[in-house]
């Protein structure tokens, strides 16, 4: 009961432990989670930051590259005096601003009446820059009344819209432009329009380039519309009928009421997280840069701390069971120490005399059945060496042969005999149980006597009373003694009227059995011969064994020529066993009133059976004298 009470407390605390961990961690968690919108946002912002600052100096550059174009004194010279050489110059000083920018789609001078006169176009992909043969008037354009409207030195911007496709060639891939325009004068009189289509596409390689791909942004105009970033299915609704319904603004009402409301921030709707900042790329067109995460990205991102997490919760409880397990350990060895305590304490008080000793036998305690059982009272026995008084002159010996077993079996247990105080001895059974200290030393032993000579007496006493033998269960030699006196008592009452013969029985060369086959299977062969005899007798025919490996018989009612039968039947049965490999030889004679000389005489028949070669019957008559 108690070391399962113990078991279960000690998983209790165990459970409560973990459960209060798990806890802590399921809070960590959800702050971690807390913490990982947190991080999105800090990150989104910097990344929109990035974006802004990247956008601003887009625009300088190239609102100042415009500058240079616009006020460049060979287009002047152009426009005033065309050439072929002058076009030619021309030509070159923008194809190699288009491709030094990279950002230009197409650089392009118009005359007042709306007709392209000069033409460079950039193919970012080729990063190559050429100049353009065949020329459109562009009157008929929205942004040419536009850039007409302008004053001097003024730029403007158009909406953003695909670029024309080239004469003749109505299928190729067009691309997304914004045009940058300004009036061109010179000595105050205006000459012309330099028109510049800046390459959308290139915003949307800004804006989505983020090493963390969840930090992608979306730029979306002033009306709602995509105009670059990752979704290229979703980009210019503005103006492309078949998009017109990707509109960030519609798509996201709450969302866009925000961005409206300030120029940055960011806002957590339905587990998705969007954050915005405003940025306003040119004049006259304001940007939002948009970094939206759905719940699996912002899950993807938290993972990664949850990965984290869980590594330190596992270190934690790895440490919580190392530091848990030792002190589980030193629990449980106090709990048994203390149980070996109470163990001790209930077998001194018990039926056993107890002596405990230290680790040189030197007495420490004892209780008073060890007081009754040896006479020494305990006030007498403290300090001394009692298992050497009470063992008596062999006491070393003794001790030396149940320290050598202790070693090996940790602890010992028999029959010792002791002497008591006043003299007497004792049989007791002893178990010396030592105890050790968990370093291996030998703190004390517990030494516990039973006190056996009464049942020590009783065995002595039945052995005496016994009239059997033990190894062939026929009668023994103390009951054969008694029937011989009978038997010789009977003859010498009913004189010739009732013959009885006595035989004595011994086996051949018994010794080479022994020797040869070991004492065991001597045993055995004494025992067969014992079931041939009782086998081959009468009911009222006495058997027993009276020696080593010597059998007597007494056969009533049984003449000399009857006995002879018998025996030689016998010694043929032995002689003819499938079970043993020996003979025996027999010797006889009939019983007289003289038990002594009828056994003499049995005897020294035996006697001349073996003289003359064994496995033999020989018989001698008590009318006669053989001394
Ligand atoms: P023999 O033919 O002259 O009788 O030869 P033997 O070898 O039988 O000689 P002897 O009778 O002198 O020896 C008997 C031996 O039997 C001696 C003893 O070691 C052995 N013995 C005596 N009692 C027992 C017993 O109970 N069990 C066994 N296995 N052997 C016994
Ligand atoms: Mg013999
Ligand atoms: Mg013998």
């Amino acid at each position: 009961m108690k070391p399962l009470r113990i078991i279960a407390s000690s998983t209790i605390i165990l459970l409560i432990l973990i459960g209060v961990l798990f806890g802590h961690y399921f809070h960590r968690y959800h702050d971690s989670q807390a913490e990982n919108i947190e991080r999105a946002i800090t990150e989104a912002q910097g990344q929109l930051d990035y974006i802004e600052r990247e956008y601003y100096l887009l625009n300088e550059r190239l609102v100042s590259s415009s500058r240079l174009l616009a006020e460049n004194q060979s287009m002047y010279d152009y426009i005033l005096q065309p050439s072929e050489e002058m076009k030619k110059v021309l030509e070159q000083v923008w194809a190699s601003v288009a491709a030094g920018q990279k950002w230009y789609r197409s650089i392009r001078a118009i005359d007042l009446a709306g007709q392209e006169v000069i033409k460079v176009t950039y193919d970012r992909e080729n990063d190559q820059a050429s100049a353009s043969t065949s020329y459109r008037n562009l009157s008929d354009k929205d942004f040419f009344g536009y850039v007409q409207s302008l004053h001097d030195n003024q730029f403007g911007t158009w909406q953003i819209e695909f670029e024309d496709p080239p004469l003749g060639m109505v299928d190729s891939p067009v691309r997304p432009v914004m045009k940058i325009m300004t009036p061109v004068s010179t000595l105050g009189k205006r000459v012309g329009y330099l028109v510049i289509d800046f390459d959308v596409s290139f915003l949307s390689d800004m804006v989505t380039y983020s090493p963390d791909p969840t930090l992608a942004a979306d730029l979306i105009s002033y009306t709602g519309y995509y105009v670059a970033g990752q979704k290229e299915h979703m980009l210019f609704g503005e103006v492309l009928p078949g998009r017109s319904h990707f509109n960030f603004a519609t798509m996201n009402p709450t969302v866009w009421q925000k961005m409206t409301d300030s120029p940055r921030g960011y806002y957590f709707e339905d587990g998705t997280l969007s954050v915005f900042t405003f940025i306003g790329i040119l004049p006259e067109r304001a940007l939002y840069a948009v970094i939206q995460m759905p719940p699996d990205e912002l899950e993807g991102r938290a993972e990664q701390g949850l990965g984290d997490l869980v590594q330190e919760a596992i270190f934690v409880l790895m440490l919580l069971l190392i530091i848990l397990l030792p002190i589980a350990f030193t629990l449980a060895y106090y709990y048994k120490r203390d149980m070996d305590g109470k163990l001790a304490r209930a077998a001194l008080n018990g039926m056993s005399a107890v002596l405990i000793t230290d680790k040189n036998n030197k007495a420490i305690l004892v209780n008073k059945e060890f007081s009754i059982l040896t006479g020494y009272e305990s006030s007498v026995v403290t300090d001394k060496d009692m298992l050497v008084r009470l063992l008596g002159k062999d006491s070393h010996a003794i001790i030396e042969a149940i320290n050598s077993e202790v070693k090996t079996k940790k602890f010992w247990e028999g029959e010792l005999l002791l002497y008591k105080y006043n003299g007497d001895s004792v049989s007791v059974i002893t178990r010396i149980q030592p105890d050790y200290s968990p370093l291996g030393d030998l703190k004390y032993n517990i030494i516990s006597f039973v006190d056996i000579s009464e049942r020590k007496q009783l065995e002595e006493r039945l052995r005496a009373l016994s009239e059997l033998d033990d190894l062939t269960g026929l009668w023994n030699r103390r009951k054969f003694e008694q029937e011989l006196g009978r038997a010789a008592s009977i003859a010498e009452r009913y004189k010739d009227k009732q013959p009885s013969c006595l035989a004595l029985i011994d086996i051949d060369h018994f010794k080479r059995v022994n020797d040869d086959k070991g004492h065991d299977e001597g045993d055995r062969t004494i025992r067969v011969v014992g079931k041939i005899l009782t086998d081959s007798l009468r009911t009222t025919d006495f058997v027993a064994r009276i020696g080593g490996e010597e059998f007597a018989l007494l056969m009533p009612h049984t003449t000399l020529d009857e006995a002879q039968h018998v025996l030689e039947r016998i010694l043929v049965a032995v002689a003819d066993s499938q079970d043993i490999d020996v003979t025996i030889s027999a010797g006889y004679t009939d019983m007289t009133g003289d038990k002594d000389r009828s056994y003499k005489w049995a005897d020294i028949a035996l006697y001349q059976s073996k003289e003359n070669g064994r496995n033999r019957v020989s018989r001698c008559l008590s009318a006669q004298d053989y001394l």
